[in-house]
């Protein structure tokens, strides 16, 4: 106990405890009445959320012990609110002076009373349904930001848009990237002293990443850090862009080069800088990227720069030459931690390469970095070098290469963790294997075309549909409570499939997740026992929240299964298949409302068509094209979670219209747009082909998931 004090003491919670009790400030009259000064002393306000981490820190961890170990077992649902959408929900709230923010698919973006859930307003962005062709990895939002009486989101199409936190209507707007280029937005804007910085997706399609800072008030853009350099005849922006020029091949500028900024940016207000989480290389291969090689800076790093002016400061790199789909996107935490008797100021990163990185942030020097999850791609990272030991089978070429980590990671976007009391970090980690392999029939895109720009051929031919099988027969997933310290896990609890949820760490001893078991957990932070655990009738993916009002405490989360993993593969659960449409849900203690029924689940049809008497040729260059253009989103293989179509399970007036859909956008505004200027119409018909030989393989089989029709 007395260590926990010291604890709390060393961590600011003191503080908190004398000055949780001040009044809160008229809400109704100053809504959203958020500043730097607020934000700097967030640990003094338990009861709000007020941005995206909480704190600048984004320890995701809750002062508030109202709902503990001892209590947990009275938690219930308090209120509810549907959101009307079958895709995913990954959005973090936002709680200020008992207003709760949250934005969800296609950046619907609600105000709702705290404590009843009665909404306040509602704002839809009207993001053109053909965006939804753009985004890898689902139409998600994970989160906005507050500041000063505005409500700040990034739309899927690019625009930063502030809104009136008092009625929801737009004060400014900007659009955030040239909309000719395949750029999307899914990540959260952050706010810090008066400005707000957004960065963009896209790199599975071409782009170059970026972040921008606007102006919080205005919108006036005050500085921009491009991750990779542009084209060295333009001349460069910068001497880091200068000096990351050296470590490029080729023409690597023709095809944007990658190295988006789709998630983590944390800002230290100590130390005046913002970190970046830069992401994959475009193309994934690196031969069609760079040829010849090199590290290829500032894709799959930190890096670090001037909060003032965007200006380099320092990087750290953890995956040189990626060619994995190995993101350093993933969520990154700022705390103190005393390594070999010195207290460092470190940041932490648990990416989708499967090595947990601890990183002295002042200085960007390597401290550790220990797996986390099995790990084929590389031996250890050397400590003096600051350099991945990587296997040389990893280097992959034609021949299908089976790995873990695979491009899903081993831990992705969903948010961790960190209890200053025990010390530990707690994320959810999935043991995914597929197979790499350079696709020979690689064309990079032009302009903004959905066809994916990554050059990966792990699935095409007879040793990829094996490989792939292979893979698909492996892995395992678990939530881990990781001792950045010590590294090693301190304990871990296993789930029956990846797919779980982000989580949220608690003075009251407590971690929540949701996971694919459609439940809503809680464990022991110390040990990881189970303490309470509700079916919420959908997986949450996002992360979970904590907040007050009127001294009462409420968990509250988005829950709604989609993104990546459900666009990439099928999730196995202990529970029935059958899932519900996104929803916030808030819970209290003694809290007694309860979800409607699940609608019956649409039947799926008596059985596929026959295959078409095409040759073998055929169909594999509709398996090709389908891995290249339709994959990302309707599951490799075809195999689908249901968020979207599986296309197995097509009836037959889609059959019958699928040049329609496919060709002429009947279905644009479900989020399926033509696909006409990418395919010919006998392109079409090889995917087609494809797809029916693949519903006729796996028909009887127990591949089923009642899916329901996509909104
Ligand atoms: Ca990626």
């Amino acid at each position: 106990m007395k260590r926990m004090w010291a604890a709390a003491k060393a961590t600011g919670l003191a503080a908190f405890i004398m000055a949780c009790c001040t009044p809160a400030t008229h809400a109704a009259e100053h809504p959203a009445a958020v500043d730097q000064a607020r934000l700097l002393r967030a640990n003094r306000e338990p009861g709000n959320w007020m941005t995206w981490g909480r704190t600048y820190d984004e320890q995701r961890f809750s002062p508030l012990k109202e709902i503990n170990d001892k209590t947990v077992s009275r938690l219930g649902l308090a209120w509810y609110l549907d959101l009307n959408t079958y895709r995913g929900v990954e959005g973090t709230p936002i709680v200020v002076d008992g207003v709760l923010y949250t934005t969800s698919a296609w950046n619907i973006t609600y105000a709702l009373d705290a404590k009843t859930g009665k909404q306040l307003w509602k704002f839809d962005p009207e993001v053109p349904a053909v965006w939804g062709r753009l985004a890898c990895c689902d139409i998600v939002s994970r989160g906005l930001a507050v500041w000063q009486g505005k409500v700040i989101i990034a739309t899927l199409d690019g625009r930063l848009i502030a809104l009136d936190a008092a009625t929801g209507k737009p004060v400014w707007s900007v659009a955030t990237f040239d909309q000719s280029a395949p750029y999307t937005i899914t990540g959260a804007p952050r706010v810090f002293d008066g400005k707000v910085l957004i960065g963009n997706s896209g790199a599975e399609l071409g782009v170059r990443g970026f972040v921008t800072a606007y102006d919080a008030s205005t919108g006036k853009q005050l500085w921009r850090f491009y991750t990779v350099p542009g084209d060295p005849k333009k001349g460069f922006e910068n001497a880091a862009m200068e000096m990351a020029a050296k470590t490029w091949h080729g023409e690597w500028w023709k095809q944007g080069g990658g190295g988006t900024v789709w998630d983590s940016i944390v800002y230290d207000p100590s130390l005046r800088l913002i970190y970046l989480g830069v992401g994959n290389g475009g193309p994934w291969v690196q031969e069609y990227r760079s040829p010849g090689g090199g590290d290829n800076l500032f894709l799959a790093s930190i890096v670090a720069v001037k909060a003032d002016t965007g200006e380099y400061v320092w990087h750290y790199q953890e995956a040189p030459g990626d060619e994995w789909d190995y993101t350093a996107t993933q969520p990154m935490i700022l705390a103190d931690l005393k390594i070999d008797g010195r207290t460092r100021k470190v940041i932490m990163q648990a990416p989708k390469n499967g090595f947990f990185y601890v990183l002295d942030r002042a200085s960007g020097e390597l401290l550790s970095a220990t797996k986390f999850a099995p790990n084929y791609w590389a031996s250890h990272v050397d400590l003096r070098t600051g350099r991945p030991v990587i296997n040389p089978a990893a280097r992959y070429d034609l021949e299908p290469i089976l790995m873990t980590p695979a491009p899903p990671g081993a831990h992705n976007w969903n948010p961790m963790s960190y209890s200053p009391i025990t010390g530990l970090v707690y994320f959810p980690v999935q043991e995914v294997w597929l197979p790499y392999s350079r696709d020979p029939g690689f064309t990079p895109t032009e302009g903004r075309q959905f066809r994916s720009n990554t050059g990966w051929g792990g699935t095409l031919g007879e040793a990829g549909r094996i490989a792939t099988e292979l893979g698909n027969s492996r892995g395992h997933a678990w939530l881990t409570a990781w001792d950045p310290v010590r590294q090693r896990e301190a304990w871990r609890v296993d789930y029956p499939s990846r797919g779980n949820g982000g989580t949220l760490a608690t003075a009251g001893n407590l971690v929540f997740q949701g996971t694919v078991n459609q439940t809503v957990a809680a464990y022991r932070a110390d040990t990881g026992a189970k303490l309470w655990e509700m079916p919420v009738q959908t997986i949450p993916v996002a992360g979970p929240i904590s907040y007050a009002v009127d001294g009462e405490q409420y968990i509250a989360l988005s829950a709604g299964f989609g993104g990546g993993n459900a666009m990439l593969q099928e999730i196995r659960t202990t529970t029935s298949r059958k899932r519900a449409d996104g929803r916030l849900l808030v819970f209290k203690l003694g809290g007694k409302a309860e979800l409607p029924p699940l609608d019956e689940a649409v039947p799926l049809p008596p059985g596929p068509p026959a295959v078409p008497r095409v040759s073998e040729d055929v169909i594999e260059n509709g398996n090709a094209l389908y891995h290249r253009i339709c994959a990302g989103c309707h599951g490799i293989r075809a195999v689908s979670s249901g968020v979207i179509k599986d296309l197995r399970h097509m009836t037959a007036e889609t059959h019958a219209g699928f040049d329609d859909i496919v060709l002429r956008g009947v279905r644009e505004r479900l989020g399926m747009a033509s696909f006409a200027d990418v395919l010919r119409p006998e392109e079409a018909e090889a995917i087609h082909a494809y797809v029916i030989a693949r519903a006729n393989e796996d028909w009887g089989r127990d591949t089923s998931r009642g899916d329901t029709p996509p909104r």
